[in-house]
């Protein structure tokens, strides 16, 4: 009786408009994205148009989306977990919302020291957390590392964001691991004590204060940076590459895992394979003023013309795992 009704049931679904619809629900792949729509709409409408799958996605900010994730569990209609920052995916990672994928694609594609070692979230663009300054009040000569921007030579002159931002707390993170606690608190108190004002609440606005002279230098993302020069190339704000001599400029990615419980999980798979490629990676990249993870693929013109520098290749899993020593470590060094 019960074999009967199901197969009726099938029967009743197969024979009407739904059938269709499920054949194209089994292969779409639905994303769940920090990331902003005008970001990724551009890619997914490439990935459709190249192979015809379907792409669902929901944007949200990263706390609120893991949220959802962890109360859906199992009923997730959620597939690909996309968001910025080694800080966050390895949140969601440590609070097993995401599948280890292992994956020889996205093994060749992208260095190792941008995806987690337990494959369960990969790097596909890269932002730099750099030195931004004013060159009519510093010269490039008389900056080095982050480490120096705690020398009192540098009272009243920095601008720092909020250490609320996982940013900076990915920033302090992979300095504990380079320096150990105890010292990366001196530098942070020293960083501290030289600002011309209390923290910002964006990078923009942060560089806009240097770029307005009411401080000389301060550390912010390249994209944004990026933007500020795209809108108005004539402004008074510079790059600097620091710590050349030493382990390397601090770089973060946005980055991407296949949801623990993923409907469709080779569908995840494939679509981020898909993203690190040499095809989309420019695609990513080049939409926010990013790096592209994929060594093999060349960053924008305005990108590239800001010059090359070393990377620090400590791999990013470190900023997550020293995350809430870091904050605890701000919170002592009374940064806000
Ligand atoms: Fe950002």
């Amino acid at each position: 009786m019960l074999v009967k009704k199901g197969v009726l049931a099938l029967a009743a679904l197969m024979a009407g408009a739904v059938a269709p619809a499920m054949a194209w629900a089994a292969d779409e792949v639905v994303v769940y994205s920090a990331r902003n729509e005008q970001l990724i709409k551009p890619m997914f409408d490439a990935y459709t148009k190249e192979t015809g799958i379907e792409i669902k996605f929901v944007t949200d900010k990263e706390g609120p989306l893991m949220q959802r994730l962890k109360a859906e569990g199992a009923n997730t209609p959620a597939d690909v977990f996309l968001t910025v920052d080694a800080g966050n995916l390895w949140q969601a990672g440590n609070e097993g919302l995401l599948a280890a994928t292992p994956s020889k694609v996205l093994e060749q594609n992208i260095p190792a020291y941008l995806r987690d070692p337990g494959n369960q979230w990969f790097g596909l663009s890269v932002r730099a957390r750099t030195i931004a300054y004013n060159p009519t009040m510093v010269k490039a000569s008389e900056m080095s590392t982050y480490e120096d921007l705690a020398d009192p030579k540098w009272k009243g002159k920095l601008c720092l964001r909020t250490s609320k931002k996982v940013y900076n707390q990915s920033l302090v993170a992979m300095m504990i691991e380079e320096h150990g606690a105890a010292k990366t608190e001196e530098i942070v108190k020293g960083w501290v004590a030289n600002q011309a004002t209390e923290p910002f609440s964006s990078d923009t606005k942060m560089m806009e204060a240097v770029a307005a002279g009411q401080c000389a230098l301060g550390i912010g993302n390249t994209y944004y940076y990026g933007r500020l020069v795209a809108a108005n190339p004539d402004i008074s704000l510079k790059l600097f590459w620091p710590n050349q001599e030493g382990t390397g400029v601090h770089v973060n990615i946005s980055g991407a895992g296949v949801v623990k419980h993923a409907g469709n999980k080779a569908g995840a798979q494939k679509l981020i394979e898909w993203l690190s490629s040499d095809k989309a990676q420019n695609l990513f990249s080049d939409s926010n003023h990013e790096y592209p993870a994929n060594a093999n693929i060349k960053p924008s013109e305005l990108v590239a013309s800001w010059g090359t520098f070393k990377q620090n290749q400590i791999n990013v899993v470190r900023a997550g795992e020293l995350q809430v020593e870091a904050v605890k470590l701000m919170d002592r060094a009374g940064y806000k």
